[in-house]
């Protein structure tokens, strides 16, 4: 069977290159006589596999020297607890921003450990704008601002760094790391689950400024502190092996395709097409404020939400898959990551123009 367009939020799509190298060397990788799933990660192998990975990451997103990377288990949910139980360092107030589904589960953990300022929601907007920084109301003894710059369920962006009150900025880049560049210098902490837009689940990244690292509010686990990974080269415990080197290879990928700016580049392209065959249309809808709508995730809706039954099937049945919407907003979503190739997107429209055709 060949390939579908996965359209999937995540566990999501990976660049075919990619699943093809790794496929060739699954049983033996480069003379070892294994697979990199069966290597010690503290053999010679596995370490050169993990730095070079971090290498190219450094490489393609700019990071300073004074960041240490680390390559975790626990997915982004696991950060929600560790920010706070890291990043409060004796203060008792953090500030968060409320912009859809993934802040509003940041902040109900964030509350287990802290009080929690929310300096803006748009809730009553049903979570499809971002509220002006104008009206954001800053706690002059937060420890931290944390923010999620991509909405994944939302398919809300901000598509500027905020500013934030003095204290370290602190960004769920799960669903769009990696999707252009951005100047990691501008945040003390950057984490993302891999399998949206580096690799697969089980991974997760956490860029982190060094004098970010300290002692952990008491009583946390060795393993939920940032120093515990940093001290330890993310080599405490067994990191997730396999799923690192895939990132490696999806770093590689990215550095032959030319880079963040080739990918931004690429991704503005598909995501501009898209959005303009929805706005073109009276049978589409995308319900998100213009000027905050993502890059990665495209939620539309059918005018006649009947229609929805049928147009996930039929649409499967043209090889266009994992089109549902999230359970909480309804209709589409089309998740176009960078693996996501221009033709996949081409094909939705088509489809979609098809669909209008016959239903509208
Ligand atoms: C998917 C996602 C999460 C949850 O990630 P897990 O790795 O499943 O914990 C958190 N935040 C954002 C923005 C996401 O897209």
């Amino acid at each position: 069977m060949s390939r579908v367009f996965n359209f999937s939020a995540g566990p999501a799509v990976l660049p075919e290159e990619v699943l093809k190298q790794a496929a060739s060397e699954m049983t033996d990788w480069r003379g070892s006589g294994m697979s990199v799933m069966e290597m010690s990660h503290r053999g010679k192998e596995f370490v050169s596999i993990a730095e070079k990975a971090e290498a190219d990451l450094r490489e393609i997103m700019n990071i300073p020297n004074n960041y240490k990377v680390l390559f975790l288990q626990g997915g982004a949910t696991s950060q929600f607890a560790m920010v706070p139980m890291n990043l409060l360092m004796g203060k008792k107030t953090a500030d968060y921003i409320n912009t859809g589904q993934w802040s509003k589960k940041a902040i109900s953990e964030a509350k287990r450990y802290c009080n929690v300022n929310v300096v803006a929601t748009s809730e009553a907007n049903n979570f499809t704008t971002i509220p002006p920084q104008s009206e954001w109301k800053f706690d002059p003894n937060a420890a931290y601002f944390h923010y999620t710059p991509n909405e994944t369920i939302g398919g809300v962006e901000f598509h500027n760094i905020p500013e934030a009150d003095n204290v370290p900025l602190i960004a769920d880049m799960s669903s769009t790391i990696l999707s252009r560049p951005v100047d990691v210098s501008k945040f003390g902490l950057i984490y993302a689950g891999a399998q949206k837009n580096i690799g697969p689940a089980g991974l997760t990244i956490v860029i982190i400024r060094e004098d970010m690292i300290g002692e952990p509010t008491s009583g946390t686990p060795l393993m939920l502190s940032y120093k515990t990974h940093a001290d330890n080269g993310s080599m405490y415990n067994t990191p997730p092996t396999y799923a690192w080197y895939i990132a490696g290879l999806v770093f590689e990928w990215i550095k032959k395709k030319g880079g963040l700016k080739a990918m931004a580049g690429i991704n503005k392209r598909k995501a501009d097409k898209l959005y303009t065959a929805i706005d073109n249309s009276d049978f589409y809808k995308n319900p998100v404020d213009k000027k905050c709508r993502s890059c990665m995730n495209v939620p539309f809706i059918l005018k006649n939400p009947e229609l929805d039954k049928t147009f996930i099937e039929e649409s499967k049945k043209a090889g266009l898959v994992a089109l549902k919407g999230h359970r909480s907003v309804g209709g589409m979503r089309a998740s176009i990551y960078n693996a996501m190739p221009e033709e996949g997107v081409d094909a939705l429209i088509s489809f979609m123009e098809e669909f209008k055709k016959k239903n509208g």
